[in-house]
Parts: structure tokens; sequence; C-alpha cells
């Protein structure tokens, strides 16, 4: 009689046809795979367990008693940095991706699962094992969409592959740690990005449609550290749009559900983080989380230059009085908008204070969609981290 594994028999679950998590679904992937047999332990939006993945990820909890801690999760430092020689047409300078090219070309991994586009869309997400730098390089710049980066997993058993490094987000990368040791690998690594607001491939039409001068020609974006939307075009010219002219009327429900009730911004369970939100305009913002993340940084330093972070300003008042703006929808003209971002770019929070304000705008809003929408969750979906965030404000019932 031949053995088999659990997750074989959960072939009989039909992988891809259902979403235990229904419409807070992330499109994490996990479910168009055979793995879907652990959906119900390893979703990030059915079972919540940050304190047991840290413990297992990094031999700890958080220390929720330091304040970067709490914001930041586990960690052993922070720095900004920049590529010396940026890859040109990267999300920023390409830090992510010369980090898994180097642990390709020095043979730490077999693989590499990052996400390139389809032919037919520059925005639409193809997860794939990158196994060369070429194949890497094709998955440079950020799909500002829901990704299944996960739907590969099948193949990571398939191919005998032993040795992975993964490039995900926040939910894709609890799912990932909750079935780690079902893989059947001899030494995963995880390199994260931090995430937020993010959309189906409609909601980004939608988005594009409403806040750009020209959606067709939008190649990337990023929500930047001076308040605006920085959306970059096909012909290599920038338009800045203010956050606060956002017709936030519009875009209430543009955001996936998933998004609106994530508390995992920043990816507390990669090995290395590369974001931006902490770091000053023009740099990124790395988090060293544990020794294996250590090790994945040591093989590009030569490749940077670096700075210590910095904090300036004080986010509470903003943050606070931000609450009914997110909560109504309200949406400032243009002039005043454009004013109010100048004001707040000169003396607004910086550094790990930007990042803490952007954690406790998202944090309070999500912590408001959570309660309304699925009050039964509330208590056990947020963590105890967020929830400590989030009683630094007063919220609307
Ligand atoms: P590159 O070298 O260009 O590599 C980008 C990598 O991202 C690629 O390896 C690719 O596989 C991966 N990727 C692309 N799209 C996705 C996706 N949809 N899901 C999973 N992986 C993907 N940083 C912040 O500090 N604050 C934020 O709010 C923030 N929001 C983000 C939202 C999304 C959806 C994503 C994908 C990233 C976000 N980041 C955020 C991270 C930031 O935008 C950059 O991706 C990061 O700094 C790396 O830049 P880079 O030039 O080194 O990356
Ligand atoms: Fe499955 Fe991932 Fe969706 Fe959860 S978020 S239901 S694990 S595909």
């Amino acid at each position: 009689m031949t053995l088999v594994s659990p997750h074989k028999k959960a072939k009989a679950l039909k992988p891809g046809s259902r979403r235990p998590a229904k419409e807070l679904c992330s499109e994490c992937g996990l479910c168009d795979t055979y793995y879907i047999h652990y959906v119900k332990e390893a979703c990030a939006f059915i079972n919540q367990q940050f304190d047991a993945l840290e413990q297992q990820t990094h031999g700890r909890d958080r220390h929720l008693d330091q304040e970067n801690e709490l914001y930041f999760g586990v960690h052993r430092h922070m720095f900004a940095a920049r590529k010396i020689e940026p890859i040109e047409g990267a999300q920023w300078t390409g830090i992510v991706s010369s980090i898994a090219i180097a642990m390709l070309t020095n043979g730490l991994v077999e693989g590499v699962v990052c996400v390139q586009n389809t032919k037919e869309d520059r925005f639409q997400p193809q997860p794939i094992i990158a196994t060369t730098p070429a194949e890497v390089l094709a998955a440079k710049v950020n799909k500002p969409t829901l990704s299944p980066n996960l739907s590969v997993l099948e193949q990571i058993e398939t191919s005998g592959m032993k040795r992975l490094l993964v490039i995900g987000v926040g939910c894709q990368i609890q799912a990932l740690r909750a079935v780690e040791k079902q893989l059947g690998l001899e030494k995963l690594y995880v390199l994260g990005t931090p995430c937020v607001d993010n959309v189906t491939r409609a909601g980004l039409q939608k988005f594009l449609d409403t806040t750009s001068r020209s959606p067709d020609t939008v190649v990337h974006y990023e929500f930047m550290q001076d308040f605006r939307i920085h959306f970059k075009h096909a012909d290599g010219s920038i338009e800045k749009v203010p956050f606060f002219g956002l017709k936030t009327n519009q875009l209430k429900d543009v955001f996936a559900p998933s998004c609106m009730s994530c508390f995992d911004y920043v990816n507390s369970l990669a090995d290395l983080v590369v974001g931006y939100m902490g770091a000053p305009f023009g740099w990124q913002w790395i988090v060293v989380r544990n020794q294996t993340g250590a090790e994945m940084l040591e093989l590009v330093k030569d490749q940077l230059e670096t700075q210590p972070v910095m904090s300036q300003g004080n986010r509470k008042e903003a943050v606070q009085q931000s609450i009914p703006a997110y909560d109504k929808g309200i949406t400032l003209p243009m002039w005043a908008a454009k004013l109010m971002g100048v004001v707040i770019e000169k003396i607004g929070p910086k550094g790990l204070e930007y990042a803490k304000f952007s954690i406790d705008s998202h944090f309070t809003r999500n912590y408001l969609y959570t309660k309304r929408n699925y009050p039964e969750k509330l208590a056990k979906h947020v963590p105890e981290f967020a929830k400590r965030i989030v009683s630094q404000y007063k919220l609307p019932d």
C-alpha cells in the first residue's frame, strides 16, 4: 500500500474551487494548491497567529514595551540604503532583485519565488519560481495588485528543490510560514516587502482612472513619504497627486477587504524586509529580523550605500485628525489638498515617525473596518500589538 501524505490527500478538496476566507481572501495562492488542506490553520484571515509564528521564525515574540518593536516587529537592526548602481526599472533601487540574484549566483538557493507580469498586461501578476538572474530581473517592479504568489508551491515538491527564497508580502508570508514544515525544504529564506492598500486588477483600474491624468500610460506608482502619490508614466514623466486630494468617496470600496482588515503592514514573519516607509525620500528601508536575514543582506552589502534611520516630528495629532476623513471619505478641493501636502511635508513626521504615522492611520482605519464588518472576528483577528497601537487614539463607533 502506498502511503499518501496529508496534503496529497487534500487534492480531493479541489484546489482553486474554494476560498474559505470568502470575501476576506487576499488571493495569496495557497488555495490553488493541495496545501489548501491546511487553510484553516494557515490562512492569515482565518487564523491570526503572529505570536506562534514569530516564535517559530525568530525564536522570540516582539517586545511590546519597546516602541520600535511594537510597530516594526522583531528585529536586530534597521537602516536606510540604496544601490550605488540602481537597477533601471526596479520599484526603487532594486535591492530586492539584487539580493535574489546574489542568492542564486552564490548557490544559497536553487530557486526564487517571485512575480513577473503577463505578456498582455504589465499589472497582471504571474508568479514563477525563477532559477536564473534573468528570470529574477524580469520580476522587478511592483505588480500593485493581489498576487497568488503561493500558487507555485506544488512545483517545489515536483522540482525536488531543497533551498528556496520566497519574495512576498505579509499575507502570503503568514500562510507560507504556517505550511513551511510541510514543504520538504532544507532551508527556506524569506525576503519580504511591506504592503498596504492593495487592490484587485479591476480595483487598480478604478484607482488609476479616478486618480491619474493618464491612466493608460502609468508604469509604476508609489504612495510616497512626501504625502503624494507619484505616478511614473511610460515617457518617464512623474505625476504627483496629494493624498488629501484623493477622491476618497469614489475610492472607499476600491481596496480589497483583506487589506482593510490586515495588520501586517511590515511583514513581521520575513527574515529580511525591504521597503521605503522608514527611510528618507529616495532611500530604501531595511529591517533585519534574524540571523538568516543578516546572511542574505551580507551578500549585497558592497553594492549599497547606507545611512542610519532617523525620526523627526510628532505624528499623533495628524493621525487623530485624519481618522474622520478616512472614515467619512472626505475629499478636499485640489488647491487645499496641495497646500496641506506642502505644509505637512515641511513640518510633518519624517523617517521612522512617518512609518509610524502610516501604520497608525491604517491600523485605526482597519480596526474600525473589522469592528463594523466582522465584529465576531475582532477580538481574535486583531493582534495584541495592533490593539495597543490603536488604543492610543479616540475612535468613532
Ligand atoms: P524590485 O527589485 O523592483 O523587486 C520588486 C519585487 O517585488 C519583485 O521581486 C517581485 O517579485 C515582488 N512583487 C511585485 N509585486 C508583488 C506583489 N503584488 N506581491 C508580492 N510580491 C510582489 N513599501 C513600503 O515601505 N510601504 C508600502 O506601503 C508598500 N506597499 C507595497 C505594496 C505592494 C503591493 C508591494 C508589492 C510592495 C509594497 N512596498 C511598500 C514595497 C516597495 O514598494 C518596494 O517593493 C520595495 O521597497 C522593494 O523595492 P526594490 O526596488 O528593491 O524592488
Ligand atoms: Fe486561501 Fe490565501 Fe485566500 Fe486565505 S487568503 S482563503 S489561504 S487563497
